[in-house]
């Protein structure tokens, strides 16, 4: 048992000598324990004592259909033994040919290319630098700004932070970014008294409006994530908001990004967000959930019509440039490819409807405790809003970090549960029970009792 014991410890030693990890100061791990997974299971982390964990934020929302899941392992080792990359400029190979078809067929009518890359802010950064560059192409120089929603969140390379407005993130680097035009988010937290979801949408979209009659001639896109602002804390609105957003873009004659990365591939209930609002992007980014969680890659999806803006002779300067060296990796495409084929083959999104009502009566209870401000769902993602006082919804001081006691917490009860400051979120694999949702949320729910109480 010593020796058990000693694993964990003697793995997390090692990784504090030369590991720098991200979204985090690492002298917290003078007393948060560094966790050293060795195995995966379904929804299930294992560490090196044999503890295990039932992840219920898929692994920073990629995991899909269980961690090691057989299907896409086979697969996996199959497409390593046959091809693990080629250049992607001037080659090409049958995986990621095959998928971008595919991807083409599940997603919104009108998007029919696929570019490639390899992480979530590289496809935003693909998206905004394709966007400029369709307008500059069409003799618009003049368009070189975006417009973003408060709260939203894009990734952290620089483009990508740029359009993102979360401070945590944004603040230290803002002197590197562009600036970004932000629009009030339709956020239903964010509602007047009496005010409906969707009248919240309502009025948020008369301010895009006013935005767009100002600064439509100057701007390329509006980029937003559609129904659910993951990392700005699990905010959601009305679809009504992305019908109105659709048209006030057609009007003015900007692009609109749809950011997908997070809830694409069924978290919110379909299969995209932008299904829920009858809508098709002009540009549509994809990650996370894309491989099912086992490899890093992305893709943007854009019309034929972009895509033809720069389509023309070489001399004419006119082609989008950009690329990574992993662009269109055969494991990863391999990897989205079975995911693909394991929603075609299990009734996914109508076990996630079963699974999300289950999630929806557990959490119910939570509504009434007296520092819990909101609960909201929207499919697979529920999430509380933990608050000092609930009348006034005067929020806990950041650096009280309750939300940490319940990370702690969930560590102790066999659950990763990894709020996003005082938003209590749970977010699992698809492969969860009922009883896993029962535990995720009874570990949430002593979480927030402990988390809330004065020392
Ligand atoms: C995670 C996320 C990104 C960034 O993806 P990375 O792969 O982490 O760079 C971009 N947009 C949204 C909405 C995300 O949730």
């Amino acid at each position: 048992m010593t020796d058990q014991l000693d694993a964990n410890a003697a793995l997390a030693q090692r990784d504090l000598r030369h590991i720098w990890h991200p979204c985090t100061q690492m002298h917290d791990h003078q007393h948060v324990p560094m966790v050293p997974i060795v195995r995966g299971e379904g929804p299930w982390l294992i560490d090196a004592q044999g503890r295990r964990y039932l992840d219920g934020i898929s692994s920073w929302w990629t995991n899909l259909f269980g961690h090691a899941n057989p299907r896409i392992a086979a697969a996996l080792a199959e497409q390593a033994r046959t091809l693990e990359h080629v250049i992607f400029a001037g080659f090409t190979h049958p995986v990621a040919i095959e998928l971008a078809e595919q991807l083409v067929q599940i997603t919104p009518p009108g998007l029919e290319k696929v570019f490639f890359a390899d992480n979530g802010s590289a496809a935003v950064e693909v998206a905004l630098k394709m966007s400029f560059h369709y307008w500059l192409n069409q003799g618009h120089g003049e368009k070189t700004r975006f417009i973003a929603l408060t709260g939203s969140y894009h990734g952290e390379t620089l483009g990508a932070l740029s359009v993102s407005d979360v401070a945590l993130y944004r603040k230290t680097y803002a002197p590197l970014l562009l600036t970004p035009i932000l629009a009030p988010s339709p956020d239903a937290y964010e509602a007047e008294p009496g005010e409906s979801p969707e009248q919240v949408a309502t009025r948020r979209l008369e301010a895009m409006r006013i935005l767009l009659e100002r600064h439509a001639h100057e701007t390329c896109a509006v980029i937003v994530e559609p129904l659910v602002q993951c990392a700005g804390g699990m905010r959601m609105h009305h679809p009504s908001y992305l019908t109105g957003l659709r048209a006030l873009c057609d009007h003015y004659g900007v692009h609109f990004i749809a950011d997908e990365i997070a809830v694409g591939f069924g978290r919110t209930g379909t299969l995209f967000a932008c299904e829920q609002a009858h809508v098709a992007p002009d540009f549509m980014c994809l990650s996370k959930g894309l491989t099912g969680g086992t490899l890093p890659l992305s893709a943007v999806l854009t019309t034929q019509h972009v895509y033809d803006a720069f389509y023309a002779e070489y001399n004419a300067g006119k082609a989008f440039l950009h690329s990574h060296s992993y662009t269109g990796n055969p494991l990863a495409c391999r990897a989205a490819l079975e995911t693909l084929a394991i929603f075609r083959d299990e009734p996914v999104l109508e076990r996630n409807r079963m699974l999300s009502a289950h999630l929806a009566k557990r959490l119910a209870s939570l509504r009434d405790h007296p520092n819990v401000a909101d609960v909201r769902q929207r499919g697979m993602i529920a999430a509380v809003e933990l608050v000092a006082d609930k009348a006034t919804r005067r929020d806990f001081p950041a650096e009280e970090r309750r939300g940490l006691r319940v990370y702690l917490h969930g560590l102790e009860h066999g659950a990763l549960l990894r709020p996003l400051g005082n938003v209590i979120y749970v977010m699992p694999p698809y492969v969860v029970g009922e009883s896993e949702i029962d535990h995720l949320v009874d570990v949430a729910v002593t979480g927030i009792a402990r988390a809330v109480k004065d020392d």
